[in-house]
C-alpha cells in the first residue's frame, strides 16, 4: 500500500490565535504532503516495504535498504511526526493534562510546570531543525522528555511519540518570525491532552 496524507481533523484556522491558517495549510498541504510523495517514490519497486505501516516502518528502520534507508528516515519520519503532530493538537484545548500521562507527567517531572519548562527548553535548544518529544520508552517502561534532529522518528529508537512540538522555522516563522519561544509558549493553548493520554494507553498496551 502506499502511503496518504492524512486530512486535519479540524479547519485550517481552527487553532487560531496560537497556530495561523496560512501556517496550517502549507505545513500541511506542502511540507506534510511531500514528505508522503518523497515516502511513496522512495518505496517504489520495494514491495515487501509497502506491506509494512507507517509504524512499522520505522521501527525497522535497520531492514530497510541502505540505498534508501536515509531517505526513509527523513521522509517516513516527516510524515509520522506531522501525522501525530496534527493529531494532538486541537481548537479549544490545552490546559493541564489529566488522567493517566497527568499523573505520570507529575510523577516523572515533579509537576506540569517543571515538565514545560523541560519541553521547552529541549525545543528551544534543539539547533537548528528538529523536534521536541515527550515520549514512551518501552525499555524503561517510563516517559521521558527529549529532542531529535530534522525528521528523525523516536519510533526508531523504540521509543512512543506521545506529544511533539514541530521546532522546525517553516512551522512558526510566518506568525512568530525567529521568536520560537513565543510559538511554544502559544503552543500549549491547542495540546489535545485527551489524544496524548489515548496515545500513553496504547503505547503501554504496546499498541
Ligand atoms: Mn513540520
Amino acid at each position: 500500500m502506499s502511503h496518504t496524507l492524512p486530512a486535519l481533523p479540524y479547519a485550517f484556522n481552527a487553532l487560531e490565535p496560537a497556530i495561523d491558517a496560512m501556517t496550517m495549510e502549507i505545513h500541511s498541504q506542502k511540507h506534510h504532503k511531500a514528505y508522503v510523495d518523497n515516502l511513496n517514490k522512495a518505496l517504489e519497486g520495494h514491495a515487501e516495504l509497502l506491506k509494512h505501516d507507517i509504524v512499522s516502518l520505522l521501527k525497522n528502520i535497520s531492514s530497510v535498504p541502505e540505498s534508501i534507508r536515509q531517505t526513509v528516515i527523513n521522509n517516513g519520519g516527516g510524515h509520522h511526526n506531522h501525522a501525530t503532530f496534527w493529531e494532538i493538537m486541537a481548537p479549544n484545548a490545552g490546559g493541564e493534562p489529566t488522567g493517566a500521562i497527568g499523573e505520570a507527567i507529575k510523577t516523572t517531572f515533579g509537576d506540569f510546570t517543571k515538565f514545560k519548562d523541560t519541553f521547552k527548553q529541549n525545543g528551544l535548544t534543539q539547533f537548528g531543525s528538529g523536534w521536541s518529544w515527550l515520549v514512551y520508552d518501552a525499555a524503561s517502561t517510563g516517559i521521558k522528555a527529549i529532542k531529535k534532529p530534522n525528521q528523525d522518528s523516536p519510533l526508531m529508537d523504540g521509543m512512543v511519540p506521545l506529544l511533539g512540538c514541530d521546532v522546525w522555522e517553516h512551522a512558526y516563522y510566518l506568525k512568530y518570525q525567529n521568536k520560537r519561544a513565543d510559538y511554544v509558549d502559544a503552543w500549549w493553548t491547542v495540546v489535545n491532552w485527551k489524544k496524548v493520554d489515548e496515545l500513553f494507553s496504547a503505547a503501554k498496551a504496546g499498541k
